[in-house]
């Protein structure tokens, strides 16, 4: 039985066993020496005594089983020190998964585990019901899967978790899993299933890279459709992504390293370094802004012929392939292009000979006119009523427009790839079903937070609504639906941040529109704008001591939002010139990155819609992710990182809690605990335990009477009469069945 002891300490007495508050370890362990009214002293285990108020410990369960539970509802006392304990324990034996009711929550290793995933294990696993194996990721898979194939439901799970959390790893598991039960046997060629695990290292070769969180970090959103024919075989798949993050192509910052495939390439055969006139990584300016340019275990060499390998499985064929690295390569040298002053005011030429070397390199590499690109570097056309006239950008703009056109090759060329991936895994028009695994980027908040962090954090907010949607309000709506009593667990709703971010119109991203569309604006003239707007809201602050500065308070914690990048990272602006250059490229692939813009104007029928901003396209393809979502069947997996040192065997308290409070673990808990799991219509309840009093059902009641004269000579404890349904507490179900089975 479980029992809900949040806030309500119990019995205490002098001698027992408790859990304190404790700021190094958030929960400590000890023993009642002391009441004094309200104030409890106590003698922890580890030798200190402390004070604690009465209504801030909790009683500890000395009857624990020594290696934890498997799932947080059977935990006898529930609180946040047992759940923790529970982890902690658990992930000491190497039990890295544990479900809180149908959550998984998944420990990050941070070590290989090759039994836990092996065939046997996947076999293991197929058609077995739930609960009845240890907690695993294939679980959840098998539950999703078969959801679908009895239902014809769509299924979706949720992987969520900070960065390095082990979100993506996850995600693979799944994925390999769902191949594994919906594959075909080997057949010649590649199948749909190879194509789509494939997908993954051809994306994060181009996607991820080492940061200081972790070292081989996705710096994109992904939700993988995985689409199943009626024979619950795949059929097809779709990869949508978000938002790929762009500045990290110019700039990275010590000791994180650019994106894997620039190593890659720069650790390709001779012939290959030779053919694009490469060299260490230490001598390209785009990486070595930081002094890290190689991965602990991982050799660049034998990833760069994986990666290819990869590439030709996915359907990117070999002359693709030599384009698409010939663009990389062409990144690179446009990076060694440097500038110095001209001889005319605010104008600025090539610095050396090596910058002309590099140049040419781009030029070749991109297979366009080399005075036609170093125009397109060094100047501007201004289009007046009266004159087209150019004017010269000084070196700082010439470097501005360099990183610029770097930005825009590098984030087409990673599109091309999803789409070419896309379109040769294939979708199935015909599917009925499919399974949707989301791996998107975890809540965030350093110490200087831009627009990349407003859109993670603004992705997270919907996400922990959608969440709160599933978990919270349905079963809150449900019991107030059915009248039935139930003492309401409270829980913070995120829609007024939600409102603050994207309410149309009027909220953050529709201002930050206006100001970009506004020539005058600057992100002082933003900042005003927000902190006048939002003067009242609850959830947004202007900092005492800032002008620019603005703070959210998100429903994991308040970051604090630097403005000054905001207006220029929200314009999803090519520059003309750049544009031109490389449409006119005659290298088909390059082109092709660069369709001439008559097309896509004609595309959109008015001419208000020509502006289109990042952050109101992110918003709308949230809101194609989130519609999407809201019609499948969520399964969720909440992803820990132990600790910040990325290694194995250190379970850090004090982060592990943050962390599931701001995934809504805990409340998770308390409601599926205190709530009434088990629920039946009055129609099917007769039916099944009808026989245990058969008078009842000869008395030609309704309904609703007989159910309640059935729990009444039952003697049921834990159940409720609502509207249409009786509700029961969780392991009642199992109580009644197990009678039922005597008569
Ligand atoms: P990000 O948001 O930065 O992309 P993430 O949540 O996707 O982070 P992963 O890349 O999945 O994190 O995991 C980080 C690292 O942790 C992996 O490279 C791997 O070394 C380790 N790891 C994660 N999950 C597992 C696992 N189940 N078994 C073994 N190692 C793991
Ligand atoms: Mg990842």
């Amino acid at each position: 039985m479980c029992v809900v002891e949040m806030g309500t300490p119990v019995n205490i007495i002098i001698g027992s066993h408790v859990w304190a508050e404790d700021p190094a370890v958030a929960w400590i362990d000890g023993q009642v020496s002391k009441i004094n009214g309200e104030e409890v002293e106590i003698q922890t285990s580890d030798g200190k005594k402390v004070v604690a108020s009465l209504s801030k410990i909790y009683p500890k369960d000395l009857e624990a089983p020594a290696g934890g539970v498997d799932d947080m509802t059977k935990l006898s006392y529930l609180h946040e020190p047992g759940v923790l304990q529970n982890l902690a324990t658990r992930y000491k034996l190497n039990e890295i998964y544990t479900y809180t009711g149908s959550i998984l929550i998944a420990i990050n290793p941070f070590q290989r585990l090759p039994h836990l995933y092996d065939g046997h294990m996947m076999e293991q696993y197929k058609g077995a019901p739930f609960g009845e194996l240890s907690p695993h990721v294939f679980a959840i898979a098998d539950v999703a899967y078969r959801a679908m194939i009895n239902e014809g439901k769509s299924n979706s799970i949720l992987v969520s978790g900070e960065s390095g959390a082990g979100k993506t790893e996850t995600t693979k598991m799944l994925m390999r899993y769902l191949a594994y039960l919906g594959g075909r046997k080997a057949t010649e060629g590649r199948t749909v299933e190879q194509q789509v695990l494939e997908s993954n290292p051809v994306l994060e070769a181009f996607g991820n890279a080492k940061t200081v969180r972790n070292n081989n970090s996705s710096r994109f959103g992904k939700f993988v459709e995985i689409q199943f024919d009626k024979h619950g075989r795949i059929s097809g798949a779709a990869i949508r992504t978000y938002l790929l993050e762009r500045s990290r192509v110019c700039q990275v910052s010590d000791p994180e390293r650019n994106y894997h495939c620039f190593y890659l390439l720069c650790a390709a055969p001779p012939e290959e370094i030779e053919k694009y006139k490469l060299a260490n990584p230490k001598s390209f300016h785009y990486l070595n802004q930081s002094n890290c340019y190689e991965l602990v275990g991982v050799n660049d060499a034998h990833e760069y012929l994986a990666t290819r390998r990869a590439m030709d499985i996915v359907g990117v064929s070999e002359k693709e392939q030599d384009a698409i690295f010939r663009v990389v390569a062409a990144i690179l040298h446009l990076g060694n292009v440097e500038f110095a002053k001209g001889k005319e005011i605010d104008s600025s030429v090539l610095k050396d000979d090596q910058s002309k070397f590099h140049l040419q390199m781009t030029a070749e590499l991109l297979m366009c006119d080399l005075l036609a690109l170093e125009d397109a570097l060094l100047k501007r056309v201004m289009v007046t009523p009266e004159e087209v006239i150019k004017r010269s950008l000084d070196p700082v703009g010439a470097t501005v427009s360099r990183d610029g056109l770097a930005k825009t090759l590098y984030s087409r060329l990673f599109d091309w790839l999803v789409d070419k991936i896309n379109v040769s895994i294939g979708q199935d028009p015909n599917s009925k079903s499919l399974i949707g695994v989301l791996d998107i980027y975890g809540f965030e908040s350093f110490k200087t937070n831009s627009f990349e962090q407003f859109c993670i954090n603004f992705t997270n907010e919907k996400l922990q609504q959608h969440f709160n949607q599933h978990v919270f309000k349905m079963e809150q709506e449900e019991y107030t639906k059915e009248e039935i009593d139930w003492s309401y667990i409270e829980f913070v709703d995120n829609q007024d941040v939600l409102d603050l971010i994207e309410k149309k119109p009027g909220g953050i991203v529709a201002l930050l529109d206006e100001a970009c569309m506004f020539p005058k604006s600057t992100h002082e003239t933003f900042s005003q704008k927000l902190y006048q707007t939002f003067k009242a809201h609850k959830r947004f602050i202007k900092p005492k001591l800032s002008r620019t500065d603005f703070t959210i308070a998100h429903y994991a914690g308040e970051v604090l939002y630097q403005s000054d990048q905001f207006l220029d990272k929200n314009k999803d602006y090519v520059v003309p010139e750049h544009q031109d250059l490389l449409s006119a490229s005659k290298c088909t692939f390059v082109a092709g990155l660069f369709p001439p813009l008559q097309e896509e104007t004609t595309k959109s029928s008015s001419k208000s819609s020509k502006f289109s901003s990042i952050g109101s396209r992110f918003k709308l393809q949230l809101q194609q992710l989130m519609e999407t979502l809201n019609s499948t069947e969520p399964h969720y997996i909440r992803c820990v990182k132990p600790n910040n040192l990325l290694k194995p065997a250190v379970f850090e308290n004090v982060n592990v809690m943050q962390q599931l409070r701001c995934g809504g673990v805990l409340e998770a808990i308390r409601i599926s605990c205190a709530g009434y799991p088990t629920r039946k219509t009055f129609f099917e309840f007769l039916n099944r335990f009808g026989l245990l009093a058969p008078e009842v059902l000869e008395g030609n009641y309704d309904e609703k009477v007989a159910c309640k004269k059935i729990l009444e000579k039952l003697e049921l404890i834990g159940s409720q009469i609502g509207k249409t349904k009786i509700f029961l507490r969780a392991g009642k179900m199992a109580e009644l069945d197990a009678r039922r089975a005597l008569k």
